[in-house]
């Protein structure tokens, strides 16, 4: 008969004390803090100013907020904030959601003259009991709040619709180029993770459409016990498959951000007959610091920050394997 010490002994040749634990628990116990990544190049920069946040022990919620805050103020970045394509009737409407440790989150769609959305999606995050304002509503929340109203539509924005309206019909042009959208996860030195993501959607959409990225779960979603995750693509695809809640549960059941980046990826290329035409990424984060990315189209990239440096990473896709 076996007596404890030597089941314990046994159970660890066997692997058995680790069996009921996710993949990357048992891979390691240590945990790589802090960590920030985002998507798209212009996620570099980005990740800098939320660097900033982290490394002088900031939280990851700071770190997001202001993260994204540097390409929504950029007016070269031309799918978040000032200088993002308009509509297709010229106007330029945001998207942003931000999520914190407690599942705590503040979000505004389809918001027009304020440059800044995520800072407002944090605002109604803080200061009221709801999650979503849109349109008209968020404006006046936000002029209430103390943001300045300005206007958002550079004169090259203009200029590029102006010419897609001369030369296309009057339908939003979605292709696997025009989605750039921030979406930034990080991890502090507490261990506590927080996700943003800001756009201006895609270009010369509908008016009044909105897509992924304010949606809680389609473009971001944060579970502090698990990991974290946020999509850029095609956002239509994110809501139909509620992208990523799918990466974060996937994780949970013990998956890495890698493997579960793809395993969403893989769900939306099984039920949607049409994803070929479309552009998807997402990009997975999780408790332990790991990071991890999937896409359809080769193309994708993100960026990685943490204590060893700066990197822009591509991500593998379904349709090009390119790693
Ligand atoms: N996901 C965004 C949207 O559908 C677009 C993007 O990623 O640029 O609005």
């Amino acid at each position: 008969m076996h007596n404890r010490r030597e089941f314990l002994k046994l159970s660890a040749l066997l692997g058995l004390a680790a069996s009921g634990l996710p993949q990357w628990a048992k891979a390691s116990a240590k945990v790589s803090k802090p960590v920030v990544v985002s998507t798209w190049e212009h996620g570099q920069p980005a990740n800098a100013a939320a660097w900033q946040v982290l490394s002088a022990q900031g939280s990851a919620l700071d770190a997001v907020e202001a993260g994204v805050r540097v390409p929504e103020a950029d007016p070269l970045v031309r799918t978040v904030g000032l200088g993002g394509y308009p509509d297709a009737s010229g106007k330029v409407t945001l998207d942003a959601c931000i999520m914190d440790h407690q599942m705590n989150c503040g979000a505004v769609a389809c918001l027009q003259d304020i440059k800044h959305p995520i800072s407002v999606a944090r605002k109604v995050m803080e200061q009221t009991p709801h999650v979503l304002l849109v349109g008209e509503g968020a404006k006046a929340f936000a002029l209430e709040q103390g943001f300045t109203e300005e206007n958002l539509l550079t004169s090259q924005a203009k200029a590029d619709w102006l010419a897609w309206r001369e030369g296309q019909k009057a339908t939003p042009q979605i292709n696997i180029e025009n989605h750039d959208t921030i979406g930034m996860l990080a991890l502090d030195t507490m261990g506590n993770l927080s996700g943003a993501c800001t756009t201006s959607g895609a270009a010369y959409k509908l008016p009044g459409r909105v897509g992924d990225s304010p949606i809680i779960g389609a473009g971001l979603y944060v579970d502090n016990q698990v990991g974290a995750a946020t999509a850029t693509g095609m956002g239509e695809l994110m809501i139909k498959t509620v992208g990523c809640h799918l990466v974060v549960e996937l994780m949970a059941q013990g998956l890495t951000p890698q493997q579960a980046c793809q395993k969403a990826v893989e769900r939306i290329a099984a039920r949607l007959g049409d994803y070929q035409a479309y552009q998807v990424g997402f990009l997975a984060l999780n408790k332990q610091g790991q990071s991890g990315a999937f896409c359809i189209h080769p193309g994708f990239n993100y960026a990685l920050q943490d204590n060893s440096g700066s990197k822009l990473l591509d991500s593998a896709s379904l349709l090009g394997a390119k790693v």
